[in-house]
């Protein structure tokens, strides 16, 4: 097990900067997720830590030790992909036994490690069977079965449950919380999911083009985004961004205003006529029965669509003077339609305001 340092890593393909300035520090034996979206260097990163890439500038530690110029082989790192390459003429055992015969382990104790980590797996009935005659999720469990068996110091994910279908995708990271809980190796997973990424996460680091928008605790970043970019990457559907003009009393949405409690009003530290960005989670707007009052935080607005999801459903509404749809998430069953007409009440204690220039967070200061 060992902490693994970045200090400004950066990788350069030609003129290609895939990440750029990235440092960070993960302490021994935690769980960091990597999320954002296609092409913001998730992978590049991951492959620099493994020694699968090399390094541009920057350095990276892993333990007290220098990595650089190390080759992947002796960094003691398991990396698992998403297509995972299992060895076809192998037995389930034989694949999950091969690192560390490799590692020259002794026997006795490839032995129990394979009956251990194919127990942890779901795998034992499993064991004699060649990949070819298990299903995708089993020759992915495989795949992690034999990157925990070798124990290594650091394990590398690269969006190992991808090729899964739901139900299968939900037990094996259920599966791997519950083995990283037992085994304590500091890992780092990567991944566009951001269910894998809020349930899995000690800490997340949220990325976009090669940069770092925000490291932080998956319910902080949920709770408290940096910025804009990521407060629409995280939460599905995302924060809801509307365009205002703050008027000192309430905020000018295309010409509804929104009433601001005065405890609110003190804290925002806006000036009069300034464009502002607002953003409001779905799950923190409610359907209010009572007549429009423009005294209360509300909005009038039409349904465009309704989406029933059981447990609770997920409107679509749209503004009257403003672009844009806004999503609304409220418990159990709406019986509206599309076309009907609704009051909307938002809790104004859980509104994040953004810079319109710059997309950075300006409301609440921490
Ligand atoms: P995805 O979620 O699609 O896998 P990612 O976040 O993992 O994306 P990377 O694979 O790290 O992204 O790629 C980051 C950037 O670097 C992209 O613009 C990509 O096109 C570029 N890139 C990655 N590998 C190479 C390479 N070998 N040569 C040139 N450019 C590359």
């Amino acid at each position: 097990m060992a902490k693994v340092i970045l200090e400004h890593l950066k990788r350069k393909f030609n003129n290609v900067t895939a990440i750029e300035d990235i440092s960070f520090e993960i302490p021994d034996g935690e769980f960091w997720v990597l999320v954002g979206p296609s092409g913001c260097g998730k992978s590049t990163i991951l492959r620099t830590i493994a020694g699968l890439e090399t390094i541009t500038s920057g350095k990276l530690f892993i333990g007290d030790r220098l990595m650089n110029d190390i080759p992947a082989r002796q960094r003691d790192v398991a990396m698992v992909f998403q297509n995972y390459a299992l060895y076809p003429h192998m037995t389930v055992a034989q694949n999950i036994a091969f690192g560390m015969e490799m590692r020259k382990v002794n026997p006795k104790m490839i032995q129990e490690r394979v009956k251990t980590v194919a127990r942890s797996l779901s795998l034992e009935h499993l064991l004699d069977r060649k990949p070819k005659q298990l299903s995708g999720g089993q020759q992915q469990r495989v795949a992690l079965g034999r990157a925990i068996a070798r124990q290594p110091q650091l394990f590398l994910l690269d969006e190992p449950l991808s090729n899964l279908d739901a139900q299968l995708r939900d037990d094996t990271r259920a599966e791997l919380k519950q083995l990283h809980q037992q085994l304590g190796i500091t890992t780092i997973y990567v991944t566009h999911d951001q269910v894998e990424a809020m349930t899995l996460a000690d800490q997340i680091v949220v990325l976009n083009q090669g940069k770092i928008q925000q490291i932080g605790e998956p319910q902080s970043v949920y709770t408290l985004p940096a910025n804009q970019m990521v407060a629409t990457f995280l939460g599905n559907p995302p924060m809801n961004i509307l365009s205002a003009i703050y008027r000192g009393d309430n905020f000018d949405i295309g010409g509804q205003l929104l009433a601001i409690p005065k405890d609110l009003r003190q804290r925002l530290r806006l000036s009069s006529g300034q464009r502002v960005n607002l953003g409001i989670r779905p799950e923190h707007i409610k359907i209010s029965n009572s007549e429009v009052n423009l005294q209360q935080s509300k909005l009038l607005v039409e349904v465009k669509l309704i989406e029933p999801l059981g447990r609770e459903t997920l409107i679509r509404v749209g503004l009257f003077d403003s672009l844009g749809l806004l999503n609304v998430q409220v418990a159990g069953i709406v019986r509206s339609h599309p076309g009907d007409n609704l009051n909307l009440q938002l809790d104004m204690n859980q509104l994040c305001v953004f810079n319109p220039s710059t997309g950075e967070r300006m409301f609440p200061i921490f």
